[in-house]
């Protein structure tokens, strides 16, 4: 068996041409392009450059994209005078600040000051509270993106056993939550999975992943997930991007991995430009929100 590739690049070029469309018709409709303000702290390459990719994306579907570049020796107080800065304008559709920042923040106390309206990464705990509850606002962009790719691959993930290893806030445990869910935006393939959150303290992991019949790896260790792992015929989505001397590679043990799976993600261009996509699509919601606050208090 040969597994088809889940192109995550060409899925989130689809999608950015269908955000470009409803993001015209939002301009056009109000007068007023969504507006992204990212929040840039220190030099850490890997965060400059998912910043720049996400003003790119921003600019190809017609987003107006700000960057505020602070330095890494910025206090938390002056962090949070900007994002206060920027929950008060009302050009600015969503916020995002780009993790991690430099160890004398309080990233929490910075994160949990965004506007929850204007929260577009969904780290909020009331946005987190709200997909808990079954009735999300905004959707957490990388387990979005993950249900985007297997949605658009026409994947049942209904009645399915999955196992995700990794139950970090940003990825595992929102992610479960979604595929776990009684209903979705995405129709009724795309939630009633059983799913088993798997971290470091699971025993037997290997065997409850080689029960699985989708496996999502989210742990940040290289190659993780070997063949031996993965029943045949799974589905297998990598989450993972690690720096190794041989370039970028996944959480996933690839090669050997598409002689067993029936469906895999690649790492680079797997769920990468999905998150970067779902975070596009978060920023019109957030833009659509704000005209419609503005309307009903006139
Ligand atoms: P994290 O470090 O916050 O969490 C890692 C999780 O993996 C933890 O829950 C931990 O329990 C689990 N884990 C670690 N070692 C394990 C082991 N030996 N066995 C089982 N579980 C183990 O990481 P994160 O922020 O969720 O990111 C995970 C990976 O996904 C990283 O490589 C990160 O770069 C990548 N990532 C990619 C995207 C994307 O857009 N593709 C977005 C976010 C994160």
């Amino acid at each position: 068996m040969t597994a088809t590739l889940l192109d995550g690049r060409a899925t989130a070029q689809q999608i950015q041409e269908e955000i470009k469309v409803k993001v015209a018709a939002f301009t056009d409709a109000t007068g007023n392009q969504p507006v992204l303000a990212a929040v840039l702290v220190g030099e850490d390459p890997a965060s400059a450059v998912y910043v720049r990719n996400k003003e790119r994306a921003c600019k190809k579907v017609g987003i107006e994209s700000q960057l505020h570049r602070l330095s890494a020796d910025i206090s938390t107080e002056k962090l949070i005078d900007l994002v206060t800065s920027l929950n008060n304008d009302p050009r600015v559709s969503g916020i995002l600040v780009q993790l991690p920042l430099p160890k004398q923040i309080d990233s929490q106390k910075v994160l949990d000051l965004i506007d929850p309206a204007k929260d577009v990464d969904a780290f909020h705990p009331t946005n987190v509270g709200l997909l808990s509850q079954g009735r999300p606002r905004f959707l957490p962009c990388t387990p979005h993106g993950v249900l985007q790719v297997l949605h658009r691959y026409e994947i049942s993930i209904s009645g399915k056993l999955t196992a995700i290893i990794g139950r970090s806030d940003i990825v595992g445990k929102p992610l479960a939550m979604l595929m776990g869910a009684k209903s979705s935006h995405l129709g009724a393939d795309s939630c009633n999975s059983t799913v088993t959150l798997c971290h470091s303290r699971t025993p037997n992991l290997a065997e409850i992943t080689r029960q699985a019949d989708i496996v999502v790896a989210a742990i940040g260790v290289p190659k993780f997930v070997t063949a031996e792992m993965v029943k045949e015929g799974a589905v297998v989505v990598d989450v993972g991007i690690n720096r190794t001397e041989d370039g970028l590679c996944g959480d996933v043990d690839f090669e050997p991995l598409r002689h067993v799976a029936s469906h895999i993600t690649p790492v680079p261009g797997g769920v990468g430009p999905l998150t970067v996509t779902m975070l596009l699509e978060n920023t019109l919601m957030a833009a659509r929100l704000q005209a419609e606050t503005k309307v009903a208090t006139g």
